[in-house]
């Protein structure tokens, strides 16, 4: 606004003219900072305000009456105070503040990001008399960076898990490749021994014996392959349920003699109270207790295992409980995942898709499957069934 002229220097006429021009300009520049969307504020040395524009009322709130004379401090939140320190201090030394992005709080207390540019203001002799600051609301653009930053974040997380899921996919497949792998070895070998058992009847004993220990390979093909195909099926979503009327305490027990008779050097214990009955998939339901059973043996370290059924509020609620290797905090959720094994190659590991599948099961009963688990103590799954079937078959 550097519109100061020499008086002397100018006819009376002109000057006033120039007087009229005057009082037209700053009419004028007075017009834009009142119709300003920005802030526009003046403040003394020691930050107190001595105009306050219509955009500054918009903005934070506070009529002009209200904060002339009062300290800019009022609409800086206390953890930012010293924001002021460091724009007074540059403006003392003449220098402007630029585009500082910063927060402000309104006079209802709500918060609001600012872009702020300070500039040093000076009297008629040059010297630094105050501070004019122009402050912009970038809310709008704040929110929608973090809008972005999240989306970003959110991409970010799925794309690792998804490489994650591919990376479990192709271990499972290098596994299970090598899994159908030996059973085909063993029927080659097996084929051979008795082509020459047929020339060399001494030999047939030799091939008997060899095909049935080959017995366990193909007991084990066909379980992969069975998986294999329940994972198809749930995937497509038709893991179709046959529901029957079933005794679950019974079923317990049956399940739990199959590895009683395997492991009888496992303590295993069953406690089932009255018996608990519903309408549930025998089948699917043998299958999910097996899988669950069968976890508590392999990675029960051959501790007790305690397995107890209970009504409880309209559910039937299973609790398996080892006392094996347990696992970590942020191992859990993952154990759920499709051929995902936190400690795969461990003793009898299998292809992290027991418990995808159990869940599967359970949920598809209209169902919840839980774990409990401490490194070191143990683990404990929960099944609860619904007693009355509301399936999302
Ligand atoms: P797997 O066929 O590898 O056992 P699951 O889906 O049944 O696959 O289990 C996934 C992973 O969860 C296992 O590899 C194992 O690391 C962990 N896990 C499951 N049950 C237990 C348990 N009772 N104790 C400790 N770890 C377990």
């Amino acid at each position: 606004m550097g519109m100061i002229m020499g008086h002397d220097a100018v006819g009376s006429e002109f000057a006033r003219e120039s007087n009229d021009g005057q009082i037209a300009v700053r009419a004028l520049l007075s017009a834009i900072v009142d119709s300003s969307h920005d802030a526009i504020v003046s403040k003394t040395l020691d930050g107190i305000i001595t105009s306050w524009n219509g955009g500054a009322e918009a903005m934070f709130g506070y009529r002009a009456a209200e904060v002339i004379g009062k300290s800019i401090r009022l609409i800086i939140p206390s953890d930012r105070q010293a924001e002021e320190d460091y724009v007074l201090s540059r403006i003392r030394r003449g220098l402007r503040v630029d585009h500082f992005e910063t927060v402000r709080q309104r006079k209802d207390g709500s918060f609001l990001d600012i872009s702020l540019t300070v500039s040093p203001v000076r009297g008629a002799q040059g010297t630094i008399i105050g501070a004019s600051k122009i402050a912009r609301d970038i809310t709008e653009r704040k929110r929608f960076e973090r809008e972005r930053e999240q989306l970003l974040a959110q991409e970010q997380t799925a794309r690792m898990r998804l490489n994650e899921a591919l990376k479990a996919r192709d271990q499972f497949i290098a596994v299970a490749a090598h899994e159908l792998r030996n059973p085909l070895n063993v029927l080659h070998l097996t084929l051979q021994l008795l082509q020459r058992a047929c020339r060399d009847p001494q030999r047939s004993a030799q091939a008997l014996a060899l095909a049935e220990k080959s017995q366990l390979h193909f007991d084990r093909f066909a379980s992969l392959v069975d998986r294999l195909l329940d994972v198809a099926r749930a995937r497509s979503g038709n893991l179709d349920l046959y529901r029957e009327d079933l005794s679950l305490s019974g079923l317990l027990v049956e399940v739990a003699s199959r590895f009683k008779a395997e492991r009888p050097d496992i303590l295993i214990t069953v406690e089932t109270g009255p018996d608990i009955r519903g309408s549930w998939d025998k089948l699917r339901i043998d299958q999910a207790l097996t899988n669950l059973i069968s976890n508590a043996v392999k990675y029960g370290g051959d501790k007790p295992i305690a397995i107890a059924a209970a009504a409880d509020a309209g559910d039937a609620m299973i609790t398996i409980r080892d006392r094996g290797i347990g696992i970590s905090a942020p191992d859990l959720p993952r154990i759920f995942e499709l051929f995902e094994r936190v400690a795969p190659g461990s003793e009898g590991g299998g292809f992290g898709i027991g418990l995808w599948i159990t869940r599967r099961i359970v949920e598809a009963h209209g169902g919840t499957l839980r774990v409990e688990s401490e490194p070191g103590v143990g683990s404990t799954f929960t099944v609860r069934l619904p007693m009355n079937a509301r399936s999302t078959d």
